[in-house]
């Protein structure tokens, strides 16, 4: 397989990627944009958005911010609370696998801001038996997850007539290269079943073999065009303004809000994921099970695009971290009832044969990963003396215990 010469990203990476004829990733390349664009007409342009949408009778709320009270829904509500002076309503979709420091986070976020806040719940009964088929149809867990973040803010912009949702960074732009700044990508209907959903939509998922029906997933049905158009629904990402620096802004984050970075969990990055056990944890790797790489190659690529890590460093990290088995495992398999053979059932058939080859005792062997690819030239951005593992803060220091279970509520 191909790897990108800049950072570590194969290319079977899981947003499609181009190279170019440097051997230079898209999402390298729409990184470097970060350089040359004008911020502060950027900014300016933002402040004329918000002040299009600011309430001038008082009577209802300027904007919506989905949050899942991890760093960026922290630094989304500092800008448009305390930066921007909007008084926003705070929206949650609760994915029910949260980590006990996700909730305090999550609380932490609501006090100290002091907004209001709305927290959807769905029947976890329902969510345990979308899971189970989730994960075997698309070898993904946490597809609920993705759907609700995706739709549940939108179904209260058109319930409580909030027409401007404000995204954060746009995760395809950033991490994989599929859009450029120069795009001024907006998020939309299209979008969020393409992309966010893995070209599934909520009716793919009624089952009458798994008793999953309508009422199962109101929470998951996006609103009709028509009630879009009445409220003129519009969702921002504030990448496209801000100069998106995740370690920058946790760490301003920490030190004047409070949040509370995680523990290593299959990664060096201790900012990233902190509220959920699977996002770094057992759906990551099942990406691993299928494709050969998982979360330390995206941490490690976007540090390499800042020049906070060199190629090498990065290509150590993929190498200590993304084959690690998660600790969620169990606590995933005790919830579902499942038994680790039938994860690995479920991933089977969608295991990429240029990554993994199964041997003579049935085991999958991985046969391409950027550590075979060692001799590549590479493109370096920065050689610095850093140690990657200790240069994101871990806050509060020593964690305290996480309870070896989802937190549902
Ligand atoms: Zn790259």
């Amino acid at each position: 397989m191909r790897y990108c010469q800049r950072c570590v990203c194969p290319e079977n990476y899981a947003i499609p990627l181009t190279f170019d004829e440097q051997g230079v990733c898209s999402a390298c390349r729409v990184h470097e944009e970060k350089e040359s664009i004008d911020w502060k007409e950027r900014e300016n342009k933002l402040r004329t958005i918000l002040d299009k949408y600011r309430s001038t009778n008082g009577k209802n709320y300027d904007c919506i911010i989905p949050v899942s009270g991890g760093k960026d829904s922290h630094y989304q509500t500092y800008l448009i609370k305390v930066i921007y002076g909007m008084n926003p309503l705070l929206v949650t979709f609760n994915h029910e696998m949260n980590t006990k420091r996700g909730l305090r986070n999550l609380t932490n976020l609501v006090k100290r801001f002091e907004l209001d806040h709305l927290r959807f719940t769905p029947n976890p009964a329902a969510i345990k038996k979308l899971s189970i088929y989730t994960i075997r149809r698309m070898g993904d867990m946490f597809w609920h997850s993705h759907c609700g973040i995706y739709t549940y803010p939108v179904q209260i912009a058109v319930k409580y007539n909030i027409p401007l949702i404000i995204w954060g960074e746009q995760g395809f732009m950033d991490l994989g290269g599929m859009f450029s700044h120069f795009d001024m990508v907006e998020m939309t209907k299209k979008f969020r079943v393409e992309h966010g959903l893995r070209g599934y939509d909520w009716q793919d998922m009624l089952s009458e073999e798994n008793d999953i029906t309508p009422k199962d997933l109101f929470w998951a049905m996006y609103p009709t065009d028509q009630e879009i158009d009445r409220v003129d629904v519009r969702g921002i990402y504030l990448g496209n303004f801000i100069p998106w620096n995740h370690k920058i802004q946790t760490e301003l984050m920490i030190k004047k809000y409070g949040f509370e970075s995680g523990p290593p969990h299959r990664s060096f990055n201790l900012y990233e994921n902190v509220e959920d056990h699977v996002s770094n944890g057992l759906n990551d790797y099942l990406r691993y099970l299928k494709f050969g790489y998982g979360r330390a190659t995206d941490h490690a690529s976007i540090d390499i695009r800042f020049g906070r890590m060199s190629r090498e460093q990065g290509i150590a990290m993929v190498e200590k971290y993304d084959h690690q088995e998660p600790y969620d495992l169990d606590i995933y398999l005790k919830w579902t009832g499942l038994v680790k053979k039938d994860l690995f059932e479920a991933v089977e058939k969608m295991r990429d044969r240029q990554a993994w080859k199964k041997i003579s005792s049935g085991d999958w062997k991985l046969i391409d990963s950027i550590t075979n690819h060692l001799d590549d030239p590479g493109v370096e951005v920065s050689r610095l003396p850093l140690n990657p593992d200790s240069y994101y803060i871990l806050q509060p220091n020593p964690p305290l215990p996480e309870p070896k279970e989802y937190q549902f509520m």
